[in-house]
């Protein structure tokens, strides 16, 4: 490989995730200044530590509205939009049960069936009111949380590729732990694997080819646990308040930014395969490859990235809607 088709790769953990940054050029000062990026958008937007801009809204649910950066407004204005949308899996609110099942997290554990219900009162996302005039966010009932869990990667992962833009590098990818974005399209496109759900580390079911691209995937076999031989996962269905239980072990997004990918995932989630592909054939823009439990992998479509097959445990079929 000559140099100037040489890939350097810088790691680091942030989000209790691993990051992976690619570039064509040595530059380590640059890549520093990419995770610094990173935890600063951490720092404003977890729910994993006492202190955050999040956190803020959160510690004021029932009392007051708090004013945040602009940065976090729009992000929060984003998700509650994702969230209003008809039949959404997708809740920005869920913060009351995914604190009290711990998915992923030590001390998880299947919650009583009334506390399950008690906490959903609490997770309706329209009682999360937004003032675009002072960017201020209130959470009309004590107990209220907003979580970005299923948004807030994608979104910082456009924000890796738009300073990277800025500073000039036309070829790299950014991966926080299943949410890669993409710039540029080095000789034959980037290719990204699909990870084998419920393997060791490295194991694929296949390759996607893509430029220019975002591929996000959410899958139920990162974090999970098991309790009396039921699989209880960090996805988690609004309208139930339980790990949403249907074909999938994973949905991966294609699209041009990772915050859409994000979102999608979680949407195609509570969708399903035929009604997600169904939902796709208004949105050429946004591709997804279902990955079902019994091992067919389906692609809603292929125009703007190539897929590999490369398990023969699994099946490749098309979508028939
Ligand atoms: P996605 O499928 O995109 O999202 C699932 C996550 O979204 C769940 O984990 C939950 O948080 C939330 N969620 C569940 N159901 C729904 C729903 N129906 N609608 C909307 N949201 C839902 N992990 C750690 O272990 N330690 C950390 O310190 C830590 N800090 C983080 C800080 C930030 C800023 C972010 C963005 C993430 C952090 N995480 C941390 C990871 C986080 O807890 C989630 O596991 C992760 O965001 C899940 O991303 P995903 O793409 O795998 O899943
Ligand atoms: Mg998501």
């Amino acid at each position: 490989m000559s140099d100037s088709t040489r890939v350097y790769s810088y790691s680091a953990v942030l989000m209790g995730s691993p990051i992976l940054l690619k570039l064509f050029a040595h530059d380590e000062a640059l890549a520093s200044r990419v995770f610094r990026l990173i935890k600063q958008y951490e720092d404003l937007l977890t729910v994993n530590r006492a202190q955050s801009q999040v956190m803020d809204i959160n510690h004021a649910a029932g009392q007051h509205a708090v004013a945040v950066s602009s940065p976090v407004y729009a992000l929060i204005k984003c998700a509650k939009a994702a969230s209003l949308l008809p039949q959404s899996a997708f809740n920005l609110a869920i913060g009351p049960l995914v604190k009290r099942w711990r998915i992923g997290f030590r001390g998880d554990s299947v919650p009583p069936a009334d506390e399950i219900a008690r906490l959903l009162t609490l997770t309706d996302p329209r009682q999360v009111v937004l003032n675009d005039a002072d960017e201020s966010v209130y959470l009309t009932q004590p107990g209220m949380e907003i979580d970005l869990g299923a948004i807030a990667k994608g979104y910082i992962a456009d924000r890796v590729r738009d300073y990277l833009h800025k500073e000039g590098i036309a070829q790299g990818l950014i991966n926080l732990g299943g949410n890669v974005q993409t710039l540029g399209s080095p000789e034959g496109g980037w290719s990204i694997g699909l990870k084998k759900p419920f393997s060791t580390a490295g194991a694929m079911i296949g390759a996607l080819e893509v430029a220019n691209k975002s591929v996000v995937t959410s899958g139920v076999y990162e974090r999970f646990f098991e309790h009396n031989g039921h699989l209880y996962h960090h996805i988690l269905d609004p309208r139930t308040g339980y790990p949403l239980d249907n074909e999938l072990d994973s949905v991966t997004i294609i699209s041009s930014d990772s915050i859409d990918g994000d979102i999608w995932t979680t949407l195609m989630y509570g969708m399903g395969v035929e009604k997600g592909c169904a939902a796709l054939r208004a949105r050429p823009d946004i591709e997804a490859i279902f990955v079902t439990r019994t091992k067919e992998v389906v692609l809603s479509s292929a125009h703007h990235y190539r897929f590999t097959l490369l398990d023969s445990e699994y099946r490749l079929t098309g979508s028939t809607v």
